[in-house]
């Protein structure tokens, strides 16, 4: 079985970019493992964890392994698992793999900027490479701190296939010896998230390619500890329509923020999956379909565009297949009620085919099933277009025939001459406050009487 993982550092929320990540890990293996990767204790927060297990659940991904709450266990929470990594840097240590560097950042500064301006890329300069261990001890004793440093066998090129971007080559020679523990002791982040892979026993890495730059070093730590290493996959990332990656300026929303503007985590969910990544069929599909039709061969190199109308797309379809109960629960208490027990079918079928947000089911209810009705100044020209005589002729139709729009139609039409747009347009336009919208049939169905005439007799003297 292919065994994935979703590690997120939680500083943040989630935004699309990353639940994309964990989705398509999710879809991308048979057991699906979520680690919290919150070794950065500064930045980490428990109610960040608390919000993307909110997240991922709300998403309807769910994890074989992994936390259920924001407690920190040391299964998951590499802030709890120190103990495994310090064996790994002792291990390292002892096979004379990595090395204590005291350079102090001053030191390293300079040195990165000499290199750079004699036009070479800046590297480790190996200063510390060699010292004996008098040398490292004496440096100790004068209470001079110490990173770790990886010795990167300068002769090795690292290979790997990537899933998804194909055969990779880095050379030794071009990675200066790298920091795994900083100066206080604290982990690099690559280096936890390697043994964990290894320790968890995770077969395929689906991630960002922002970290594909990562992934030799990770390679050579474990080799360097003869742990197994998985298959890497690294996708494109999201940008938006202009084309940057995204962010806040053009369009990324946390998902907290979606779920809050009522979009279905279906909807959601289909628009991530297919972001780079083709389907064959256009319908939305559940978590199961979507597994059964993932191939990471078909994930796309270039960065994914995300654009916001094909959420909205996804979206619509989401709110026409809900059913009744699901589609209640998603319209505001206080759209709720408003609406007369008689009449929750008909406003669900209007929701249905004329709403993408719950305030926009709220606007219709309003319309609707209250008093207020506000035309703006051109809605009201439009109304008053049809003149006096055509709303006095709707009243009198109205009265006629009350329970059947098709004879109110055919009365007013007799009454007033008036029939097409010059027709339907004004008395949408008197009835709702809006040109479009639900169905007229619908509209004279459900609006009750007294207040059908009161907005007809708006338009008479
Ligand atoms: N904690 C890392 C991040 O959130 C995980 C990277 C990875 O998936 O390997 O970027």
């Amino acid at each position: 079985p292919i065994k994935t993982r979703f590690a997120p550092s939680p500083t943040g929320l989630i935004h699309l970019g990353n639940a994309r990540t964990a989705l398509l890990s999710a879809l991308g293996g048979d057991v699906f493992v979520l680690r919290i990767e919150d070794t950065d204790l500064e930045r980490s927060r428990a109610e960040f964890v608390a919000e993307l297990i909110d997240d991922l659940r709300w998403l309807g991904l769910d994890w074989q392994e992994g936390p259920r709450s924001a407690e920190p266990d040391p299964r998951w929470y590499q802030s709890q698992r120190g103990e495994i990594y310090a064996n790994y840097y002792q291990l390292l240590e002892e096979k004379n793999l990595a090395y204590p560097c005291f350079c102090t950042p001053l030191e390293l500064e300079v040195s990165r900027r000499t290199q750079l301006s004699s036009g070479r890329p800046p590297r480790y300069s190996g200063r510390c490479a060699h010292l004996s261990a008098e040398e490292i001890q004496r440096k100790r004793d004068e209470g001079l701190a110490a990173t770790l440093r990886f010795r990167v066998p300068k002769d090795r090129v690292v290979e790997f296939e990537d899933e998804v971007r194909g055969p990779q080559h880095f050379a030794g020679e071009d990675i200066g010896d790298f920091i795994i523990r900083r100066a206080d002791g604290s982990p690099a982040f690559f280096f936890c998230n390697a043994i964990d892979d290894a320790l968890m026993g995770i077969t395929r890495v689906l991630r960002g390619e922002d970290h594909l730059a990562n992934t030799p070093r990770q390679l050579m730590i474990l080799a360097a500890l003869d742990l197994p290493t998985p298959r890497y996959a690294h996708i494109s990332l999201i940008v938006g329509d202009d084309g940057a990656p995204l962010s806040k300026r053009n369009g990324s929303r946390s998902i907290k923020q979606l779920r809050e503007e009522g979009y279905f985590p279906e909807a959601v969910v289909n628009m991530l999956a297919r972001l780079g990544h083709h389907y064959d069929s256009e319908e939305l599909l559940g978590l199961t379909a979507l597994r059964a039709g993932f191939d990471i061969r078909r994930l796309g190199r270039s960065p994914a565009r995300f654009d916001v109308s094909h959420l909205d797309h996804w979206q619509s379809l989401a709110v026409r297949g809900a059913n009744d109960d699901a589609l209640w629960h998603w319209l505001h208490t206080e759209t709720r009620a408003m609406v007369p027990a008689a009449h929750r079918a008909d406003f669900l079928d209007i929701v249905r085919s004329n709403c993408l947000f719950p305030k926009q089911a709220d606007a219709w209810a309003r319309i609707l099933f209250t008093d207020e009705l506000e035309l703006t100044a051109d809605i009201a020209a439009v109304a008053q277009s049809a003149g006096e005589a055509f709303y006095l002729a709707a009243i009198d139709a109205a009265t006629e025939s009350p329970d059947d729009f098709a004879a109110f139609l055919t009365g007013l039409k007799r009454r007033s001459g008036a029939k097409g747009k010059h027709l339907f347009l004004p008395l949408r336009a008197a009835l709702t406050g809006c040109l479009d919208g639900p169905e007229l049939a619908k509209i004279y169905q459900i609006l009750d009487k007294p207040r059908l005439h009161r907005r007809l007799a708006e338009f008479t003297y």
